[in-house]
């Protein structure tokens, strides 16, 4: 076989979580009043290692099918000149089990606000290679069953002062977000 060059075209990486990524608030404001927002974004050592290992797992199935390939020179290495972002913001209200690591429950529902759950890539714990809109939908339909078989439920006994033990809500809300 003679030289070959390979040349890496689109490639998305699924990024782990990194507290210092966030979106923020600024006081500064934009033509409708409505406050900008900040975005900082770091890639780091974690998502380069993806990318090598997925370039090395990529040849070796290529080796399988054109032996040799995978002594190929590479065109030039994409990282890290070629980065950008895919435009989805998530996880800033990431689930988790314990609420030392994130905002809402299993159930989507907000750390220690009984009637208060958010729905939306938002809660996603790490970004996902993929776009997130299907997951989106699978969530909003799962927290939509979940808030039905909540309501279903009969409704807690009320105590000698009145108020319902367990504070489970009338009306939960729901929020949508993606950032
Ligand atoms: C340029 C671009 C291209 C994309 N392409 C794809 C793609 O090809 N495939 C894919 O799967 N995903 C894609 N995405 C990502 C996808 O659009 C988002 O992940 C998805 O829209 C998030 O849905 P959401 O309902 O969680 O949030 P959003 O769609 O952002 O909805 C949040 C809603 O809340 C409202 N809101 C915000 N604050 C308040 C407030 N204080 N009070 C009341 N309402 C409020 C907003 O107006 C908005 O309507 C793309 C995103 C961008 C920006």
């Amino acid at each position: 076989m003679g030289e070959v060059t390979v040349r890496v075209g689109h490639e998305i990486l699924e990024q782990v979580a990194n507290p210092e990524n966030r979106i923020e608030l600024t006081t500064e404001r934009d033509a409708l009043g409505m406050p900008r927002v900040r975005t900082t974004w770091h890639v780091d050592a974690a998502e380069e290692r993806t990318h090598r290992r997925s370039l090395e797992i990529l040849l070796a199935q290529l080796e399988r099918i054109e032996p040799g390939i995978s002594a190929a020179r590479l065109d030039s290495d994409p990282w890290p000149r070629d980065i950008v972002g895919t435009w989805h913001h998530v996880g800033a209200t990431r689930m988790s089990g314990d609420p030392a690591t994130g905002v809402v429950d299993a159930d989507a529902r907000v750390h220690g606000i009984d009637n208060l759950h958010i729905v939306g890539s938002s809660v996603f714990s790490v970004s996902a290679s993929t776009s997130p809109t299907v997951a989106i939908v699978e969530l909003a339909h799962r927290l939509g069953d979940h808030l039905a078989q909540r309501r279903a439920r009969p409704a807690p006994m009320a105590s000698p002062s009145g108020a319902a033990e367990g504070s489970v809500a009338e009306s939960p809300q729901i929020h949508g977000t993606s950032c």
